[in-house]
């Protein structure tokens, strides 16, 4: 990819791996003739933790794709490879190299997801020479004031709450003022048991274009003692991929998504789930337009509401209420250890190799998919790890390594929070606890 050759003094634009949104706040008011985007593959991000090889393949396409969408749109991308030999492997290190070789007027960049990184940019901001501009991030639904504003004053926070207010704001699924069909939740009708011979629909799968089969070859080559295989990497890396399997969802799996929401049942890792947190967490599809999309599924009469107002519930509550919790709350948050746990993650979280069927299915699906749904990282990892009493850093550090869709400000409060009871009870009212009775005769 070229690089950069201006010698206007435009601005330089940071777009980090999970904001290849065209909307970004960081290329709201881009110049193609004068600006530059810098885009850099850095091992700081690669490896601060060994994320699956997935993963890292995962975003390296992604942004290799992102880049090359700009530079259609005539725009400069100042694109560092991995195996760049001047690469100095940190995104701050990239900034500083950027303005060496160019006079920029201003720097902007879009707030990043995770604390430990916004340390770093706000530290940079703080020593270079020209102006940065930290922007917020309006691709979420619900902005850092207006979850502190929801919290403050509250003794505890509930995510029914929040998506409640959520849903009035949004007009999502509203009958005037009240909820549609009478009720806010239909979880109770979301627990269905699999019935005998039931079988999930099949999904579709994005096979790797050229650009992310050269990623996956990179990641093979430069990370090979990471976790996790390539053979089977389906994920979409560029919008129009991504909007393929959103489509595909909202048509043919939606409609079931809610009676089967709660299920797991071996070799079937997908079941009736979104597959989207990939293509959402790295910005390729859009939490908004999903949300009204699947309501529109729903007023069209193409799902039942138990489906719809589940789904959405997952986007609109969930997801914004645990990244307005992780921000509340950090970086006291990463510290929290409840219920003082202090145990070792036993190693058959990496080898699948036990007797407990489950967690042998929830590891293989981790290994070759990068991916686990809900119930088997709440029910199955999660749960198992707060009975054994696995400190809570042992925890994390597996969670942001197994899946694709790992970034800490939606990781950390889910296994903290909802799965292990860590944080005392911020993100959850009690622990998730749950084993089979075992004779004591
Ligand atoms: C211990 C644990 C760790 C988790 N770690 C992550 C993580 O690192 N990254 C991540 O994106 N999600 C995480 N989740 C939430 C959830 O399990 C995944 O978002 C989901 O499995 C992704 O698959 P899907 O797209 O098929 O989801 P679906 O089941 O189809 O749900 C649709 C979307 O809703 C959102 N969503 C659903 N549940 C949650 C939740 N609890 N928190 C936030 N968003 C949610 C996701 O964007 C998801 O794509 C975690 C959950 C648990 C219990």
């Amino acid at each position: 990819m070229p690089h950069a050759n201006t010698t206007g003094r435009g601005t330089l634009r940071l777009v980090l791996g999970d904001q290849l949104s065209d909307d970004l706040s960081a290329l709201s008011d881009l110049d193609p003739a004068r600006d530059v985007v810098l885009m850099a593959e850095v091992r700081d991000e690669a490896t601060y933790v060994k994320h699956h090889k997935q993963k890292i393949a995962l975003i390296f396409a992604a942004m290799r794709s992102f880049a090359l969408r700009l530079e259609r749109r005539g725009v400069t991308v100042r694109y560092v490879r991995i195996d760049d030999p001047d690469n100095t492997h940190s995104i701050v290190g990239e900034l500083h190299r950027a303005l060496d070789v160019q006079p920029f007027e201003e720097v902007a960049i879009t707030e990043c997801g995770e604390w430990r990184l916004a340390q770093a940019l706000t530290a940079f901001a703080g020593v270079a020479r020209v102006p940065v501009d930290i922007r917020e991030d309006w691709r979420f639904i619900c902005s850092h004031d207006r979850f502190r504003r929801w919290a403050s004053g509250k003794s505890s926070l509930r995510m029914e709450f929040f998506y409640r207010e959520m849903r009035r704001e949004a007009g999502i699924l509203m009958d005037g003022k009240a909820p549609e069909g009478g009720q806010w939740n239909y979880d109770a009708e979301n627990r269905k048991k699999l019935t005998r011979g039931l079988r999930p629909p099949r999904r579709l799968r994005t096979a790797p274009d050229e650009v992310a089969q050269g990623a996956i070859a990179d990641v093979a080559r430069l990370f090979p003692d990471h976790f996790g295989g390539l053979e089977d990497f389906g994920w979409p890396t560029t919008a129009e991929q991504a909007e393929f399997v959103v489509a595909d969802f909202l048509e043919y799996v939606l409609p079931s998504f809610g009676d089967w929401q709660d299920a797991m049942t071996p070799g079937e890792p997908w079941m009736w789930h979104g597959l989207i947190s990939t293509s959402i967490n790295l910005g390729l599809i859009d939490s908004m337009d999903i949300c009204r999309r699947a309501e529109a599924v729903y007023r069209a009469g193409k799902a039942p509401l138990n489906a719809v107002e589940g789904f959405i519930r997952q986007i609109l509550g969930w997801r914004e209420f645990v990244r307005g919790v992780y921000w509340l709350k950090v970086p006291e948050y990463r510290a929290r250890n409840f219920l003082d746990a202090d145990r070792a993650l036993p190693w058959f979280y990496w080898s699948g190799e036990t007797d407990m069927a489950c967690v042998a299915d929830v590891v293989a699906t981790s290994r070759d998919n990068a991916y686990a749904h809900h119930i088997q990282r709440l029910m199955v990892t999660g749960n198992l790890a707060m009975l054994l009493g696995v400190h809570p850093d042992a925890v994390d550090d597996w969670y942001m390594t197994v899946y694709a869709d790992a970034y800490e400000w939606v990781e950390m409060p889910n296994t903290r929070g909802m799965a292990t009871f860590a944080d005392g009870g911020i993100v959850g009212s009690k622990p998730y606890a749950a084993s089979r009775p075992i004779s004591t005769g």
